[in-house]
């Protein structure tokens, strides 16, 4: 097509911030018109969840490698912020846009996404979203009455059974970029100054597409062989990529192609973690409200403490008197994130032996894991308290004791994050674990009864 007589394209990215494997902007590029590459900060229209401190660190730095990336290829990352309703029409009458493409998203923003479409559809525009966030988008995996999924194991045999349909994009090799007026990223203010946390987290990730695409690489060369000894948080044997899945550096079919093309014994029990992201994903586009409300209901007659402060401080930065779960909250603190096993552990911690609302614990993970996201993040925490999916049953107390002598054993992992371990300012434990545990499986009665 000729470019002189089309009107300009708008491709809008969200959590889809990478070049390769992105329909919306190879679709742009396509069209042949010139391209405003968008990224819109909205964190004031209902539906949208603001982001937290971790994952705002991280979205600068993402959005600073995807501005490189652009660059080279010849466009420039256009920043707005506002409520998308507002600001996206407002850009198309700016630039005289002829057309708009974007990936798709499940959660209840994905109502923003609808009213948008409609609209500039009416207006004349050509509007068209992609799949390639999800391997499987949520409506098309259903029971054979039509239902979602509730339980996980049927939910991944389903999808396994319909295969995974698309092949990975390759990255545009230009792009005709269309220069309009953009925020600056530092006045987005993304980034802690006063103090700056944010060592740890510099020192633990490379956020971006290239960082993503390493990760990946290495991950499959020299760790996925240990995947198996996944559950023990003292040696590296998982992938390190939810971060950039997060922030869509990397899609969910890299991923698949990627392993599925040098195949190893661990691939497919990797591959249905993957499958979990993808639960929890659709469990969230049937039920958004997800972070604020259990999802089985019997549980809103659970009798929760009131948090204690103190008791929560302890917990927030690691000074229970519990190894495990005082080296799980250090890790978070330091790296923005913690390994699997002992989010499970510190989460029953909070939930089962102090009896803390697990929105609690949520919402303190929202804002300090780097790749904290609305489905997965609420999905795991109601996983732990028994009130979500398939979730694990409320008496199944993890005892944190146990769990380090099992996942643990040579303390290399609770040595590294509490290294005072085995000196006398170390204290004792702020709760009694027997006891507690007693307490939470009375309280639970309440659930029971309410079922
Ligand atoms: P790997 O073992 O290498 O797994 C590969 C990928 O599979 C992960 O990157 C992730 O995308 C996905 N995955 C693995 N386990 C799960 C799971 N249980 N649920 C959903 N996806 C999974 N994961 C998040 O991505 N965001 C969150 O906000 C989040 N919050 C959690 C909160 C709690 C209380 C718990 C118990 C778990 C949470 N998880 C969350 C799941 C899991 O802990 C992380 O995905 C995992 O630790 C990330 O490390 P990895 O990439 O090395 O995992």
């Amino acid at each position: 097509m000729n470019s002189a007589v089309l009107s300009p394209s708008i491709v809008w990215l969200r959590d889809d911030l990478r070049i390769a494997d992105n329909p919306a902007l190879a679709a742009a590029v396509e069209r042949g018109a010139p391209v405003v590459v968008l990224y819109l900060r909205d964190d004031v229209s209902p539906g949208i969840r603001p982001l937290g401190s971790a994952t705002r660190w991280w979205l600068h730095h993402s959005l600073v490698s995807l501005t490189e990336s652009l660059r080279v290829l010849g466009a420039e990352l256009t920043l707005r912020s506002g409520a998308a309703e507002e600001v996206l029409p407002a850009l198309v009458a700016e630039v005289g846009a002829g057309a708009v493409f974007w990936n798709r998203r499940y959660g209840a923003a994905r109502e923003i996404d609808a009213r948008l479409k409609t609209r500039l559809r009416d207006d004349g525009l050509e509007v068209t979203s992609f799949h390639a966030n999800l391997l499987f988008e949520p409506w098309t995996v259903t029971t054979g009455e039509g239902n979602p999924y509730r339980v996980f194991t049927p939910f991944w045999r389903a999808c396994l059974e319909r295969g995974v349909d698309r092949q990975p994009l390759p990255a545009p090799t230009a792009i005709q970029g269309l220069d309009v007026p953009s925020d600056t990223l530092d006045d987005w203010t993304l980034l802690p100054t006063r103090p700056d946390w944010a060592g740890g987290l510099r020192d633990t990730w490379t956020p971006g597409e290239q960082g993503g695409r390493e990760r990946l690489e290495r991950f499959a060369e020299d760790i996925l062989e240990d995947y198996h000894r996944r559950d023990e948080p003292g040696i590296e044997s998982t992938s390190g990529l939810s971060p950039h899945l997060r922030f869509g550096e990397v899609s969910p079919f890299q991923v698949w192609h990627y392993l599925r093309a040098r195949p190893q014994p661990n691939t497919a029990k990797f591959l249905s973690e993957i499958g979990w992201r993808e639960f929890n994903w659709s469990i969230l586009y049937g039920f958004p409200e997800l972070h604020k409300k259990n999802y089985r209901p019997a549980f809103d007659a659970f009798p929760w403490d009131e948090p204690d402060p103190a008791e929560l401080a302890a917990w927030k930065s690691g000074h229970t008197g519990i190894p495990l779960v005082d080296a799980g909250m250090r890790e978070l603190w330091h790296s923005g994130s913690m390994h699997n096993r002992v989010r499970m552990v510190v989460a029953s911690f909070l939930i089962k032996n102090l009896l803390v609302d697990w929105r609690v614990g949520e919402a303190w993970f929202w804002d300090t894991l780097v790749d904290a996201d609305e489905a997965s993040n609420p999905g795991n925490w109601q996983w732990v308290a028994g009130s979500g999916a398939d979730a694990a049953p409320y008496f199944r107390v993890f005892n944190p004791i146990l769990q380090e002598e099992k996942f643990d054993k040579g303390r290399r992992y609770v040595r590294r994050w509490v290294p005072e371990i085995d000196s006398p300012e170390y204290p004792e434990p702020i709760v009694d674990l027997k006891k507690s545990r007693n307490d939470a499986l009375a309280a639970y009665e309440a659930v029971k009864a309410a079922q």
